[in-house]
C-alpha cells in the first residue's frame, strides 16, 4: 500500500468539472484498494494568467515536478485568445511537456461497442468497437528540427524565381528512436501484444533508422508481433479495419496527424483519454483529448468520462496499479452498456442522459461491484 502525491490541474472551462469527478472516482480507488492520493490542486493556464499574471507560475510547476503524477483538465478560452503566444493559457501545456521532460504521448482511441453509432464509418466496420493506442514521440523529428525562411537564388525548370523557400528539417536519433520504442514494445506487452510501427520507409532516411532500431529492439520483446506500414496506408487502414490495430507507435507529425484520425473514428471527444510519459520514474501528465470547452462551462453537463480513462492510464503507466486502472475502464463500460450518456455521446432514442455529477456516481456505483 503507498501514498501518492497527484498535482491536480483543473485549469479552464470544463477543466474544474471533469477533474473534481475524476478526483471523486479515485477517492473511491483509494478507499477500495487501501491506496491513497494526495490530491494538490495546482495553478496553470488562463486562471493563473488571471490570478498570477502568467500561465504556469514557477510554484505550480515545482508541485508538478515533485509529484508521482499530474491530472490535467484543460486550459484556454476566448478570454485569453488575443495574448501573444508565450503568454497564453497554452503555454502551460508547452512549459509543462517540456520541464517534466515528457518524450511520449500515449492516446487511447476506444470506441465502445454501445457507442458504435456515434463513429462516423458505417457500423459494421466498427462492430466489435475498437481499442487503439497510439504512441507519438513527443519532442523530436520535424517539429523541433532545423528551419528556416530565405531568398532563394534558383529558379524552377520553366524559369520562375523561386522567391522565398522555407525549410522544415527531420532528425531522429538512434536514442530517441529506442526510448519511443521501448515505451510501444512495453505497451504492447501490456495489451494484445502487437505493435505496427508507422513509417515512411520507402522515402525518409530518418523512416529507415526507425526500421533498424525497431527490428534490434524488438528481440527482446520475442511476444509482440511487430508489422511495419507505410502512414498513407495506415492512414486508409485505420479506416477500412480500426478493430485489428492494438499498438501504433510513430514520429512525432504522424503521430498527431493519425491519432487525430483514430479520435475521429470513436466520434466523440469526451471519451478520449491521453498520457503523457518521460523517463520512467519521473512523474507523467494525464488529461482529457479534449479542450476546457467554453461553450457548456458551468452547466454541469461535461463529459467526465475522458479524464476518468485518462486517470485509469494514470493508475496504470505511473503508479503501478493497473488492476485498480482496468477496474475504471470497465466500471465506464458498465455504465455505457446500461444505456447512460451525457449529451456529448447521447442519440435522439437515448432516454438515460447524465450530468456530470451523475455520470461520475454511475462510474463509481460500477467500480464498486468490482
Ligand atoms: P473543445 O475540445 O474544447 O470543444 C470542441 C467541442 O466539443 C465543443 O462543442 C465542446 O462543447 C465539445 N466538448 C469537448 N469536450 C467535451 C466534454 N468533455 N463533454 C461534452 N462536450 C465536450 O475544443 P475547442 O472548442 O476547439 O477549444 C476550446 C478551448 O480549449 C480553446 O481555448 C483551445 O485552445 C483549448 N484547448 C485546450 C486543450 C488542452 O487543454 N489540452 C486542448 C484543445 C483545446
Amino acid at each position: 500500500m503507498a501514498v501518492f502525491k497527484i498535482a491536480v490541474i483543473p485549469g479552464d472551462g470544463i477543466g474544474p468539472e471533469v477533474t473534481r469527478s475524476t478526483c471523486e472516482v479515485l477517492n473511491k480507488v483509494a478507499q477500495k484498494s487501501g491506496n491513497g492520493f494526495l490530491f494538490t490542486e495546482v495553478s496553470a493556464g488562463g486562471i493563473a494568467i488571471d490570478t498570477f499574471g502568467e500561465p504556469l507560475p514557477e510554484k505550480s510547476l515545482q508541485i508538478a515536478k515533485d509529484s508521482d503524477a499530474v491530472l490535467l483538465g484543460a486550459v484556454g478560452g476566448p478570454k485569453w485568445d488575443d495574448l501573444p503566444g508565450r503568454s497564453r493559457p497554452e503555454a502551460a501545456l508547452l512549459g509543462l511537456r517540456k520541464e517534466l521532460a515528457l518524450y511520449a504521448n500515449l492516446r487511447l482511441a476506444i470506441l465502445f461497442p454501445e457507442l458504435k453509432c456515434a463513429s462516423p464509418l458505417r457500423p459494421d466496420l466498427v462492430e466489435n468497437g475498437v481499442d487503439i493506442l497510439i504512441v507519438r514521440e513527443l519532442t523530436g523529428g520535424i517539429y523541433f528540427g532545423k528551419r528556416g525562411l530565405e531568398k532563394s537564388e534558383e529558379c524552377l525548370s520553366d524559369g520562375t524565381p523561386k522567391g522565398m523557400e522555407a525549410f522544415d528539417v527531420e532528425t531522429y536519433s538512434e536514442a530517441e528512436i529506442e526510448r519511443i520504442l521501448r515505451v510501444g514494445f512495453t505497451s504492447a506487452m501490456q495489451r494484445r501484444k502487437n505493435l505496427t510501427v508507422v513509417d515512411k520507409a520507402n522515402i525518409l532516411e530518418t523512416s529507415r533508422l526507425w526500421r533498424k532500431v525497431t527490428e534490434r529492439v524488438a528481440s527482446e520483446y520475442p511476444e509482440v508481433s511487430v508489422e511495419f506500414m507505410y502512414v498513407d496506408n495506415a492512414s486508409m487502414q485505420l479506416l477500412r479495419r480500426p478493430g485489428s490495430f492494438d499498438v501504433i507507435v510513430t514520429s512525432n507529425m504522424f503521430g498527431d496527424i493519425l491519432s487525430d484520425e483514430a479520435g475521429m473514428i470513436t466520434g466523440s471527444i469526451g471519451m478520449l483519454p491521453s498520457a503523457s510519459l518521460g523517463t520512467p520514474g519521473t512523474p507523467g501528465m494525464y488529461e482529457p483529448v479534449h479542450g476546457s470547452a467554453p461553450d457548456i462551462a458551468g452547466k454541469g453537463i461535461a463529459n467526465p468520462l475522458a479524464t476518468i480513462l485518462s486517470a485509469a492510464m494514470m493508475l496504470r503507466y505511473s503508479l503501478g496499479l493497473p488492476e485498480e486502472g482496468e477496474k475504471i475502464e470497465k466500471a465506464v463500460g458498465a455504465v455505457l452498456r446500461q444505456g447512460y450518456r451525457t449529451t456529448d455521446i447521447a442519440s435522439s432514442s437515448d432516454a438515460n442522459v447524465l450530468g456530470t455529477k451523475e455520470m461520475t456516481e454511475k462510474v463509481i456505483e460500477e467500480y464498486e461491484k468490482l
